[in-house]
């Protein structure tokens, strides 16, 4: 059926039946900000491609990157992004070699221009309705305004952090959707 892919969520991967994290990437377990000042703050024109090229480069934050690897040993993790669905190869890698178990990696569909808040809350309840049974018992994301819609979903989110910078990685991420 043509609508498939776009109203069923990835199969799950090694699911264990435990209850889940979610996890956001940028700006929650990943450290976006040197890229961010030497390709879009600093010169005169924004540089997208170094941008994006360097995404596999960006360090774990280590506060709740390491709090994320702590609450993996009692439930599974789900990356909840709003990265493009055409970097998935650059973040699996990148949770690869930070060994971040994550059961699965849930990123922004393609053509999916809309803010981060609206993507990834259509992901979310579409994984909710995928759980049988499975709790979430807690997001972590460092946009208010997604906090806000998760929690209207009934899902606890703590905003791990907050910038201007985050916002302006969800611009770039809308406009690279397509
Ligand atoms: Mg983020």
């Amino acid at each position: 059926m043509a609508t498939s892919s776009r109203t069923r969520p990835p199969r799950a991967k090694n699911t264990t039946g435990r209850d889940i994290v979610i996890v956001d990437m940028d700006g929650t377990i990943a450290d976006a900000t040197r890229r961010e000042r030497e390709f879009l703050l600093k010169p005169r024109k924004k540089n997208w491609p170094g941008f994006f090229r360097d995404m596999e480069l960006d360090p774990p934050i280590p506060a709740i990157f390491n709090h994320v690897m702590k609450l993996s040993r009692k439930y599974d993790i789900i990356i909840l992004t709003g990265r493009p669905e055409k970097y998935r190869p650059q973040t699996e890698r990148w949770l690869k070699k930070h060994k971040v178990p994550a059961e699965r990696v849930l990123m922004r569909r393609k053509g999916d221009s809309r803010p981060d808040y609206e993507a990834k809350t259509d992901l979310l309840r579409e994984l909710k309705e995928s759980l049988l049974g499975r709790k979430i018992v807690l997001a972590l994301d460092d946009r208010e305004p997604v906090c806000a819609e998760y929690t209207k979903l009934g899902v606890k989110c703590i905003p791990v952090a907050s910038s201007a910078a985050n916002q302006l990685i969800n611009e770039a991420y809308r406009e690279m959707a397509g």
